[in-house]
């Protein structure tokens, strides 16, 4: 992973690429290189949409090696949705596969001359890009069918929809999964939007002939790995909760805290969660034939995916995810899975994200667009995003714009983004998190729902402000070196809670680079991230005053616990204080 592939969209005749070697950002992976090309090559005043903006797409330091959970991608740019710098995550092949391939990052620039669109083929003899407009308005499914009819079936492909053609806020940017099918996203602030914006509908990946990349010293990371495994595969949550119902194990768990956001974040419980919960979801998918066990690439041994067959017995989505069985479930009243894991394909087939699409169409219905539990309604409504329609743009344009467009005072979103499937007055860490974050409404950024509710890591009560600043702080700090490696986050439950485990991860990262590497290691790179993203949207216009929640969640209480967000002003000015 020594070199960049710069592809300019805006060249004579159409995209022209150019292979250049890493230079200056040397030793980053992942969100450490999305944010680090993105802070120092982006201007933050410009346009999200126009040629000044570039999607850099980056496997993190670890993908294509051995090393367990390795292969998530971070995907980065100015958001069209925050107007501050992004970093979407995402699972799925294409981190190992552009690993092996030899690249530490893609990066799209420029601003294409025509509406011709484009597709990107990358294999061990090199990059070919090429016009087909045959592939306009294709959903992601289909998309990716036709590429494995031209490129046969070991492929890894990074793709927009429609949603990303039409340059819609939500938009998302798909990656394929080990059965090569589009259904993990980097979902937030609207990536698809810029990729579209460059006129690329699809990057296809085949790393065949090519070698896993092999560590500085490989007896040390073989070893540390096998010590990482284990601690991973004996910890409660990553070796039994997550294997067994996937994330949506948290449904019931949320619930039963008063935490779970439900009829646009009016109260802390839904009735229906029972029916929506990890432990039915994972026990309809094993009774139709699908998966309540799987991995979303090659390498993951905590396995929170799943597969999720129809009534008939077939395919009809991966497993929704907690964030999207909640998005589109209690926090819109709908209470029946099949509707949602409907709704979840339509999403990935569309290419929107599945929170902020949820979130936008429970702000339409408290705006009277449909009433809450209309699961039909809500069907309808990512339809008209698929097709484009006024609607459909308002709808896709994520939850703000719906409240603006429909005169709603109760939007859920910090910086424009939506926020995730935790109450910050229930979960006030989280709350923090939200926040604060450069990302603007975003769980992973600093889980602080382990600590609040899970009590791994560490117990800090949820419903009380203190030590809430203290703990976003370390979590972001954590989050962003994790995210820079190519590691699931969903090693922190173990990491956090065994010492032993995260020396492992540490062993791991020091016999990949052959250095020692310590945990201020960890903490030194996550600070110089963080530090990188506040710049950056400091220069966008940024200030101290979009560090906050929506005023209503310090007026209005949420059952069942009648609270508040209780954290103030002057200390969620704290968190980045170190
Ligand atoms: S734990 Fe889940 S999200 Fe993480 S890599 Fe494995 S399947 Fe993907």
């Amino acid at each position: 992973m020594d070199k960049i592939l710069r592809i300019d969209v805006g060249g004579k005749g159409g995209p022209q690429f150019n292979e250049v070697p890493i230079g200056e950002y040397v030793g980053l992976g992942g969100r450490a290189l999305t944010s680090a090309i993105v802070s120092k090559e982006v201007p933050a005043t410009c346009h999200a949409l126009g040629g000044e903006n570039k999607i850099v797409i980056a496997p993190g330091l670890l993908s294509g090696t051995t090393a367990a959970m390795s292969g998530r991608i971070s995907i980065g740019c100015k958001s069209p949705l925050t107007g501050g710098i992004k970093e979407a995550n995402s699972g799925g092949q294409p981190a190992q596969v552009l690993a092996r391939l030899g690249y530490a990052a893609i990066v799209l620039e420029g601003k294409p001359a025509t509406d011709d669109l484009y597709k990107v083929f990358i294999n061990k003899d090199g990059v070919q890009i090429s016009v087909d407009n045959s592939l306009k308005m294709l959903p992601n499914y289909d998309l990716v069918d036709k590429m494995k009819g031209e490129y046969g079936e070991k492929i890894a492909c990074i793709s927009i929809g429609p949603a990303g053609e039409m340059k819609m806020c939500s938009a998302s940017i798909a990656c394929t999964d080990m059965e090569v099918r589009p259904a993990r996203h980097a979902g937030r602030g609207g990536v698809g939007a810029v990729m579209g914006a460059k006129n690329i509908k699809v990057i296809v990946l085949d790393d065949t002939g090519m070698p896993m990349r092999s560590p500085k010293d490989p007896e040390k990371f073989k070893d540390a790995n096998k010590r990482f495994v284990e601690g991973l595969t004996s910890h409660p949550v990553t070796g039994e909760g997550l294997p067994a119902y996937g994330t949506n194990v948290l449904t019931n768990i949320l619930n039963e805290v008063g935490g779970y956001p439900t009829y646009n974040f009016k109260q802390g419980n839904f009735d229906g969660a029972s029916k929506i919960s990890g432990e039915t979801q994972a026990e309809t998918e094993t009774a139709r034939g699908g998966l309540a066990t799987h991995g979303c690439h090659r390498g993951c041994v905590i396995r929170c995916s799943g597969v999720y067959h129809d009534k008939d017995g077939h395919y009809l989505t991966k497993q929704p995810e907690y964030e999207t069985v909640w998005a589109h479930g209690g926090n819109c009243g709908i209470d029946d899975l099949d509707t949602i894991a409907m709704l979840d394909f339509l999403d990935d087939n569309y290419g929107v994200d599945t929170i902020e699409m949820g979130n936008a169409v429970a702000v339409a219905m408290e705006a009277g667009l449909a009433e809450f539990g209309d699961g039909e309604a809500a069907i309808n409504f990512v339809h008209e995003v698929g097709k484009g329609t006024p609607l459909g743009r308002i709808l896709g344009s994520g939850a703000a714009a719906v409240a603006k467009a429909y005169g709603v005072e109760r939007a859920p979103v910090v910086k424009g983004q939506a926020m995730p499937a935790y109450d910050p007055r229930a979960v006030q860490g989280i709350g923090v998190t939200y926040a604060t974050s450069p990302m603007g409404a975003d769980h992973t950024a600093g889980y602080a729902v382990a600590q609040n509710v899970l009590k791994v890591g560490g117990d800090v009560d949820s419903l009380k402000p203190e030590g809430q600043v203290e703990l976003s702080r370390n979590l972001q700090i954590a989050t962003a070196a994790i995210d820079s490696t190519g590691m699931c986050l969903f090693i922190a439950f173990a990491i956090l809670d065994q010492p032993e485990t995260f020396q492992a991860l540490l062993d791991i990262i020091g016999a990949y680079a052959g250095v020692d590497f310590t945990a201020d290691g960890v903490t030194d790179l996550g600070k110089k991230v963080l530090t990188m993203e506040r710049d950056f949207n400091a220069r966008a216009g940024f200030t101290k005053a979009h560090d906050r929640l929506p005023s209503y969640f310090q007026t209005e209480s949420l059952p069942p616990h009648n609270v508040t967000f209780e954290v103030t002003d002057e200390e969620l000015d704290q968190v980045f204080e170190w």
